[in-house]
Parts: structure tokens; C-alpha cells; sequence
């Protein structure tokens, strides 16, 4: 049996699924998830992160969040957690970055949330050396400073559309016709968490709701907001968001998302204003993730490195900052946002 056929079966049983149910299924299923059975990132998987470009990432993350530890008095010990770590180069390059900085490793105890047990395993190797804990979620990180990052974690979390139709919305489900998976309409109602979206959208305007992201950030921004602490994240998206923005990659090539659920990385655009609105704590401005990494330093960063560098490496590192920072390759399209405790400074490279 495939996901497919099991996703077929289910529906014609209970009927069409909410897109949640479908992208929750695609990606974590247990036996045939996407993240449960594949290793996605890099030259050879369907896509590549930003920290999978360059150390010089994990890098400035890692300063960014340190400086912040530092301006807070140093407390010791905190938490330094990672949602959706991936292979767990972030934090290998944070944890080496910091290092340097008198205190901070010694006080770091390294919480990661991730729901796949294979990129477990590979986070264990990638992180030996280190003494880590893994959670299924935010809800179980201690009740500590925290200091956190996460790099195209929320792209990944299962979203809701939905079609204005009128003063309601149509929610656009996944059935099947003619034995293939194809998306359809449900009845037009009322949706209360999406109130605000009828002073900007028109009949037939498509919008994206992400349930479990305001959830995540009351537990994160909570614990900041009560013990101290920031946090940074990254992702594809904006301010607001409008349309279409759920899409399918397969070997690095765009792909219909309905066709081979499991084979295809699933992601939507992430709504930075539904992060801001759910945050208990003070956040910043979204930043351009080029104007964030320059702030803090990577074309410096970049000579340094480029010194002991020659022929295809320094041309593949020259590549890399170019790709991480230049506007038409990451460095507008992704976005950073950074979460802090009223009264301190915004975690550097973002700004009030
Ligand atoms: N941050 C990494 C990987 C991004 S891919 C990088 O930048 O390279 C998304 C990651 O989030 C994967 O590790 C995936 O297994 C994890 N993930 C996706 N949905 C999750 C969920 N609901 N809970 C916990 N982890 C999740």
C-alpha cells in the first residue's frame, strides 16, 4: 500500500480531508511521512537550507542569540533550542560559533523539537560530543531562559484555505475524482479567525490559516516573556499573505501537490502576522534575511573565510554569500523575526 491509496481509502470512507489533515499526513505520517522517511536536504535530497549553504549562517545566528544571552546578564543555565533541526548543521555551527564566547556552552543546555524519528538519528551524529534532548514539542521545554532559532520550520506546519465567498469562506478540501486525488470546495461559513481578512480580500480571494503556528509561538514567546531569552526565525513569506502559496518540491523541481503524496516536501509561505499578533512578548520588525546576515557582518565574514580558499571552493563560497544574501536569490524572499522580553534590545540584525 501507498499513502496515496491509503488517503484514497480514507476519503472514501469519511469523505474530503481538510488540507491540514492532508499535509500532516503527507510529511509525518509515521510509515510513509516525508520527513519520517526521507533525508530531503542538500545537493542530492529535494531541497537546501540556508544553513546547508554555508556555516556562515549558523554562525551569525549563533552570535546574534549570544549577544543576546550576553546583554541579559548571562544566565546560566538556559535553554538553547532548535524547532525542525534538519540534519543539525544549524546547531553544530552555533554551538562552534559560540564557543568563543566565555561561559555560554557551559551554561547551554541544547533542546531540540523534532517530530521525525530519522532526522533524530542524523541530529544525534551530526551533534555527538554534545549532550542533547529531543521533544515532540514546545509544550515539554523547560521552564527556562530561552534562547532559540528556527530556519524554515513553520513553512512545514499544516495549513488550512480558504475561498471568500460573501461575508463567509469555502474551505478548500482534498477528494477524489476518477481514482486520483483532486482539491474541491466545501459549504460557505462564517470563520471568526479570519475577521480581519475581510477588510483586505474580495470574492474569490484565496487565503492560508497555520492552526498550530500562533500555539507555538504563545509557548515560545511565554517562556520568554516570563524567564528571558530571544528568538529568531526564518522563513519564506511576509507580512500578510494572500493566495496561493502551498506547493510541492521533488529533486529541487516544482511539483503538483497532489500527486505522489510522501515523495514531495509540502510548504506554504509563512503569515508573519499571525506570528506577531499570537506573541506574548515584544517582537521585531520582519527583516530581509540578506539585510539581517549583512547587519551582523557576513561580507567580513565572508573575506575571512574566502583567505584560506581556492579555485572551486572559493568560487562555490563566493556562490554561497551570494545566494544567502543577494535580493534575488534568498536574500529578500526569506524573512527573519526576532522575539525578546519588553524592555530589552531586539536580538542584533533585527531591529523594533
Ligand atoms: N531547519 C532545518 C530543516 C528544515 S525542514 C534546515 O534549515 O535545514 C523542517 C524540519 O522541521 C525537519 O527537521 C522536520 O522533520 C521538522 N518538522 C516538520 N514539522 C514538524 C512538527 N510538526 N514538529 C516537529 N518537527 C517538525
Amino acid at each position: 500500500m501507498s499513502l496515496k491509496d491509503h488517503l484514497l481509502a480514507r476519503i472514501a470512507l469519511e469523505g474530503p480531508m481538510r488540507l491540514d489533515d492532508y499535509m500532516q499526513s503527507c510529511l509525518l505520517h509515521p510509515e510513509w511521512g516525508y520527513y519520517t522517511t526521507r533525508l530531503p536536504f542538500g545537493a542530492k535530497g529535494d531541497f537546501t537550507t540556508a544553513p546547508e549553504i554555508s556555516q556562515m549562517f549558523g554562525e551569525l545566528v549563533g552570535l546574534s542569540l549570544a549577544q543576546s544571552w550576553l546583554d541579559q546578564g548571562s544566565p546560566a543555565p538556559f535553554t538553547l533550542a532548535e524547532l525542525g533541526p534538519g540534519r543539525g548543521t544549524l546547531m553544530a555551527d552555533i554551538l562552534r560559533a559560540c564557543a568563543r564566547v566565555p561561559g555560554f556552552l557551559d551554561a547551554a543546555q541544547v533542546h531540540l523539537v523534532e517530530a521525525s524519528p530519522s532526522l533524530r538519528a542524523l541530529q544525534r551524529e551530526t551533534l555527538s560530543g554534545h549532550k542533547v534532548d529531543w521533544h515532540d514539542s514546545v509544550a515539554s521545554l523547560p521552564d527556562a531562559p530561552l534562547f532559540l532559532v528556527a530556519n524554515e520550520f513553520f513553512d512545514a506546519l499544516p495549513i488550512r484555505q480558504f475561498i471568500r465567498q460573501g461575508a463567509g469562506w469555502a474551505e478548500r478540501l482534498v477528494g477524489a475524482t476518477d481514482g486520483a486525488l483532486a482539491f474541491g470546495l466545501g459549504p460557505v461559513a462564517p470563520q471568526p479567525a479570519l475577521d480581519h481578512r475581510l477588510e483586505d480580500t474580495r470574492d474569490g480571494d484565496l487565503v492560508e490559516l497555520c492552526p498550530l503556528a500562533p500555539k507555538i509561538i504563545e509557548s515560545i514567546g511565554g517562556r520568554i516573556k516570563l524567564h528571558g531569552g530571544a528568538a529568531l526565525i526564518f522563513d519564506y513569506g511576509d507580512w500578510r499573505a494572500l493566495g496561493d502559496t502551498f506547493q510541492a518540491v521533488e529533486n529541487h523541481q516544482p511539483t503538483d501537490p497532489l500527486a505522489a503524496p510522501g515523495h514531495a516536501d509540502l510548504t506554504a509561505h509563512v503569515d508573519f502576522e499571525a506570528l506577531a499578533a499570537a506573541c506574548p512578548c515584544a517582537h521585531s520588525r520582519v527583516t530581509p534575511q540578506g539585510v539581517f546576515l549583512e547587519r551582523l557582518g557576513i561580507t567580513a565574514r565572508a573575506q575571512k573565510l574566502a583567505e584560506t580558499l581556492s579555485g572551486e571552493a572559493l568560487q562555490s563560497h563566493i556562490a554561497a554569500h551570494r545566494r544567502l544574501t543577494h535580493p534575488t536569490e534568498m536574500g529578500n524572499l526569506f524573512k527573519a523575526m526576532g522575539l525578546y522580553q519588553a524592555g530589552q534590545a531586539p536580538p542584533p540584525g533585527t531591529e523594533a
